[in-house]
């Protein structure tokens, strides 16, 4: 039974790797070549690349009153469907699946009429018509992949993932999913199909369909790795791994071959592009190794995260940027070590749902960073009532993440002797002692990250990174 458990590879797959029918055979193709070495692929899909966000307009014209707009937002998307289905499986397959996405569609276009009517969108309402992007995908892919000789059978994922009513970003029940998948995906993939499954979907215990919150599909694929004890769960996107930073920022960016749970999960808060921080906690509780791929690039080994990061020379694997965030500076100069006060500055955040990044004090003010502007006012006017209050956006938080810079002396030094003539706000070492961040201008980070980039990546662990890429571009 373990040795079965151990060939079972969840292998997620974003948008961007099933936008088109080709992109789509693609994929087959790489979950063909993971059969042929003996795995049994469980295989996880996003919607089509932009659909979620053609479907979310959709339903934002509706609520608006604009029918017309929405309607013809679906209009597009049904031709898009139809004409990727039908470019993938034989003609008598797609009578029956053409059928199946046109009432897809026409049920859709229903709820939006309802929903122009009525102009009032709920987070139900919006779960409801977005799931609708996953829900073709993966159906579509289980006939295409069908089509091309692979044992594949299509699992609505709204019967495995099990999550609380939380719509629009539902919390997943750990333990109901894991009996659910023991009962619709585990028998299949121990009998050796290929289960398919959309991401980001899920349902209540009511039967009520929710998500997981944008990107939540790598979520799913590391639930349903956590929930099935995969031996593998492979993130398929569309760059080469995790890099020492962002190669449009730093052509000289490196592949990390090997990097730490501890370390991604930090650099995923950062890079959502390669990975949806709480995709890393359901797999490292079961200390299920995390890879991530490039499906235009498959002989590519990506990056292999895992519970303990082998010795490293350099003290840091990569540099990370998050743009667009604001500081709200809160001064009270009588108040600040009384007691309960950081309790109610935080209980404002709490009640408009608004996440903190980043917290530094001094004697009379804290300091705090957000991420996202529109709750803003009504914060700062909530603070207000309990200090003076002044918010400052268009900032960039550059976090550089290193195991071993634990204990090392000296890297502070030459992290701000590098960016020395840049202006530094707020500096911060998280408890994790792994990850040291700062603030600068949004203006000036891609210059920092350069000098950055510089002193640390100049002589990289050749055991670490990918140097081989580097010297290949150069030749
Ligand atoms: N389709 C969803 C989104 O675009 C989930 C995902 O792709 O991960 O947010
Ligand atoms: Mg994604």
């Amino acid at each position: 039974m373990s040795q079965l458990l151990e060939q079972l590879v969840v292998m997620k797959f974003g948008g961007t790797s099933v936008e088109d029918a080709v992109a789509i055979n693609r994929t087959a193709g790489i979950v063909a070549g993971r059969r042929d070495k003996g795995l049994t692929p469980v295989v996880v899909v996003s919607a089509m690349s932009k659909v979620t966000d053609q479907l979310l307009a959709a339903a934002a014209a509706a609520a608006r009153a604009d029918r017309t707009g929405a309607l013809a937002i679906t209009a597009r998307l049904r031709n898009r469907h139809l004409e990727t289905a039908a470019a993938l499986v034989a003609d008598e397959t797609m009578a029956e699946l053409g059928a199946w996405i046109d009432a897809e569609f026409t049920s859709l276009d229903e709820v939006l009429r309802g929903l122009a009517a009525v102009g009032e969108l709920t987070l139900r309402i919006s779960d409801m018509i977005v799931s609708v992007g996953e829900r073709l995908s993966s159906k579509i892919i289980a006939h295409a992949f069908a089509f091309r000789g692979l044992d594949a059978v299509h699992v609505d994922s709204r019967t495995c993932i099990i999550t609380d009513n939380q719509h629009g970003k539902a919390i997943p029940l750990d333990a109901q999913i894991e009996a659910r998948l023991k009962e619709h995906v585990l028998p299949h993939a121990l009998a050796g199909r290929i289960c398919v499954m959309g991401g980001f979907i899920g349902s209540t215990e009511a039967g009520v369909t929710t998500t997981l919150g944008r990107g939540g599909s790598d979520f799913t694929g590391a639930l349903v790795g956590g929930g099935i004890d995969a031996g593998a769960i492979e993130i398929w996107t569309d760059v080469n791994g995790i890099m020492t930073t962002d190669p449009r920022i730093c052509p000289n960016a490196l592949r990390v071959k090997t990097i730490s749970f501890e370390e991604a999960a930090e650099l995923a808060y950062f890079g959502a592009k390669v990975l949806h921080p709480a995709t890393i906690l359901p797999a490292v509780k079961k200390n299920i190794p995390v890879l991530v791929l490039n499906s235009r690039n498959p002989e590519n080994e990506g990056t292999r995260i895992i519970s303990l990061a082998p010795h490293c020379e350099s003290p840091f694997k990569s540099i990370a940027v998050k743009r667009r965030l604001t500081i709200i500076d809160v001064v009270a100069s009588r108040m600040l070590m009384s007691h309960g006060y950081l309790k109610a500055i935080f209980e404002v955040f709490d009640k408009h749902k608004c996440p903190v990044d980043m917290v530094s004090t001094s004697e009379v003010s804290v300091s705090l960073t957000v991420d996202s502007n529109e709750k803003l006012p009504e914060i700062a006017a909530d603070l207000s009532a309990l200090a003076d209050v002044k918010y400052e956006g268009q900032k960039a938080l550059i976090c550089m993440v290193g195991e071993n810079i634990r204990g090392q002396n000296g890297i502070a030094a030459r992290v701000f002797q590098a960016v020395r003539h840049v202006n530094v706000r707020m500096i911060s070492q998280g408890a994790s002692e792994i990850n040291m961040s700062f603030m600068v201008e949004e203006s000036e980070a891609e210059e920092a990250i350069r000098s950055l980039h510089n002193e640390f990546f100049a002589n990289p662990d050749p055991e670490i990174f990918d140097i081989e890429a580097l010297k290949e571009s150069v030749r």
